[in-house]
Order: structure tokens, then C-alpha cells, then sequence
């Protein structure tokens, strides 16, 4: 099969054949259809993050089962499957008390030390990214990470399923559950803040208010919900939501992660307000708080992992949501691309004004 390698640290991706195993115990192989560029896969294909190359990256695939392995339980061949990088064993005391994000074992999802790879051959393995490797034609993945969703789920929007959309919807409905009424703050209008917006809406947040630079993208926010927006380049974002909600959001998710942005958020909280950290702009991001302001405001803050969800509940819920109308997802796809256009596609995610691009022709 086909697929779209990065041999080695900043040699970008190339199109080449490479060997594909069949499925052992609780493993599928999926036909994909549909596969996501994030920006953790360039991420990786440029910082390494601790990855092994050769590798396959692609975390956001959506496809049809063509085979399954002999153990598997809750998924058939022609089944419509959307993965997520979300690793869970399901045994776990963690799993077990239903908080699946906090897997303790998640290398359960993958195969062991002497199984033979799932890409590649033993001489030469392939890496496969989170137990996925999604830009490709075929993904050998386990069950776990797989959840079903109808079959008139198109492809394109159903790949984002697994990852912003959990990401920022969960940040909203799972880690934080914002209640009908409350005040949301989302910072960072990209896709996965979108999902924020999306999820507060569906939340019944009573005001939801999205900070960033680009007007663009604050328009676009307005689309998918938002009842107010703060171009934060033009406008002191703090003393703004201080206006608009009168003594601060009970809630301020944080999209962006740079040191200067979550100070501001920080300052936006109401008494008894959280402050949840969900992207991760610069990975020497801090945040300072005196213990004074923590107990007198009452507030805490959240890191946010996978929106704390559980992904054989929540994606076919965004599916169904979606196929509902109660959920956009199809303004998040800007442009649809080919397996071949992984290099020119990162160079377009680059500019600002695109959402997320898709694979859908993986011939
Ligand atoms: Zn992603
Ligand atoms: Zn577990």
C-alpha cells in the first residue's frame, strides 16, 4: 500500500510503497478514507518530540474496516470507524473508574517487544504515529482506538473527530462542564478552539466570548457561536471581558499557551472561575500565581488532556450531533487534498485563515 513517509527529521514526507501486516488479537485494519493534517504531525516531522523515523505520521483518519483481528469484540468488517490518538488499555484502575484519558497503560494499544511491526518489515520497521500512521491507505490500529459512527457520516468532517474536536468540545462539556448560563472565554480562534466555541454552545453558555488576532478568524467564531469577540491586537483582552461580563468569566480555556497569553487569562476570572490550559504555543509556557489571589478569587486552574474524553461515547455523540445540524464541523475543513500534497499542505496551514486540510484522495 501507499503510503506518505518522513524517512528522516525535516525531510518532509514522501510518497512510497511499504509492507502493511494483518491484524493479530484486538487489531483492525482500515481502508482510510478520509485523514487530517495537524499541526502535531509537522510537529514532529520537524522537532522529532521523541518520535523514531522512518514513521507515518497522520492522527486524524476516518475509513471502512476492511479486516479484523480474531479477538476483536466490538467492531465488524464494512464498519464506518474514526480514530483517535487516544491510547487506553481499558483494564487499568483508571479505565476502570470510566476516566479512559487517564489511562496508566496506553502502550496496551500497540504491539509488544518480539511481534513483528505493523508498517514495514522486520529488517526495516516503520514507526507508526500513536499507534495510528494515518496518511496512508491503510492503518492497522487497535480496537480501542476506533469507535463507529454512522454511515452517512461523510468522511472529511468525520476525520476530525478524533482529535480537535474531542480536544475542544471535551475541554468544554467533559473536563470543565461549563452549566446552562455560565460565562465562557475561548482564547485562540483556530480549529480546535472552534470546537470550544461549539461546545460551550451546546452547553448553553449564556455568553461566549473568543479572543484573537486575526478578524478573520473572529468572524468565523461568530459562525460556529460566539456571542462576542476581542481582537486582542487592537483591544486590552482582559479589561474588555471585564466589560462585556461585569466581573469576569466563570470559565477561560486557553487555546494558545504562550507564557503572556495565560497571564491574560488568568486576570479574566470571575471569583470561584478556572482557568484551563489546553494548547501548548511554546513549550517553555509558565504561569505565576500568588496564593493570595488563588484563595481570595477562589479560583483553580486545569491542565486539559483530550478534552477529557471518552472516545467510544463521545465521537459517535459529535457524529450524530453533527448529522443533527447541532454541530459544525464542515466550516473546519478549508480545502480537500492528495496523499502526494502533504508538503505544499503544511506550507498552506502556515497562513493563517486556513482551518484544516484533508486527505481525501488517496490514490
Ligand atoms: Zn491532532
Ligand atoms: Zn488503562
Amino acid at each position: 500500500m501507499k503510503a506518505s513517509i518522513v524517512e528522516e527529521l525535516r525531510r518532509g514526507f514522501t510518497v512510497r510503497d511499504i509492507e502493511i501486516a494483518a491484524p493479530l488479537g484486538r487489531e483492525v485494519l482500515v481502508d482510510v478514507k478520509a485523514s487530517g493534517l495537524c499541526h502535531s504531525d509537522h510537529s514532529i516531522a520537524t522537532m522529532g518530540l521523541g518520535y523514531e523515523f522512518p514513521i507515518v505520521l497522520g492522527h486524524e483518519l476516518a475509513g471502512v474496516v476492511s479486516a479484523v483481528g480474531p479477538d476483536v469484540t466490538d467492531i465488524c468488517v464494512g464498519d464506518h470507524v474514526v480514530a483517535s490518538l487516544l491510547q487506553f488499555c481499558g483494564t487499568c484502575v483508571n479505565c476502570l473508574s470510566g476516566k479512559t484519558y487517564r489511562c496508566l497503560r496506553t502502550e496496551a494499544t500497540l504491539r509488544g517487544e518480539g511481534e513483528p511491526p505493523r508498517l514495514g518489515t522486520e529488517a526495516k520497521p516503520i514507526a507508526q504515529m500513536n499507534g495510528l500512521g494515518g496518511f496512508a491507505q491503510q492503518a492497522l490500529v487497535h480496537e480501542n482506538q476506533l469507535a463507529v459512527v454512522p454511515e452517512e457520516m461523510p468522511f472529511a468532517p468525520a476525520a476530525l473527530l478524533g482529535c480537535g474536536v474531542l480536544t475542544g468540545a471535551g475541554a468544554v462539556l467533559h473536563t470543565a462542564d461549563v452549566q446552562i448560563g455560565e460565562t465562557v472565554v475561548i482564547i485562540g480562534a483556530g480549529g480546535v478552539g472552534m470546537n470550544g466555541v461549539s461546545g460551550a454552545r451546546i452547553a448553553g453558555a449564556a455568553t461566549i466570548i473568543v479572543v484573537d488576532v486575526h478578524d478573520a478568524k473572529l468572524e468565523r467564531a461568530r459562525a460556529f457561536g460566539a456571542t462576542h469577540t476581542i481582537n486582542s491586537a487592537t483591544v486590552d483582552p482582559v479589561a474588555e471581558v471585564l466589560r462585556i461580563t461585569g466581573h469576569g468569566a466563570d470559565y477561560v480555556f486557553d487555546f494558545v499557551g504562550i507564557s503572556s497569553v495565560t497571564r491574560q487569562a488568568l486576570e479574566m476570572l470571575a471569583k470561584g472561575g478556572g482557568l484551563y490550559l489546553v494548547g501548548l504555543g511554546a513549550n517553555d509556557a509558565r504561569l505565576e500565581i500568588d496564593n493570595v489571589t488563588m484563595l481570595t478569587k477562589q479560583i483553580h486552574v486545569h491542565g486539559v488532556w483530550m478534552g477529557s474524553s471518552n472516545l467510544k461515547r463521545d465521537i459517535p455523540l459529535y457524529a450524530a450531533l453533527y448529522l443533527q445540524g447541532r454541530m459544525n464541523l464542515d466550516d473546519l475543513v478549508s480545502k480537500e487534498i492528495s496523499l502526494h500534497e502533504i508538503n505544499e499542505g503544511y506550507e498552506a496551514l502556515a497562513d493563517s485563515s486556513s482551518a484544516r486540510l484533508v486527505i481525501t484522495d488517496l490514490s
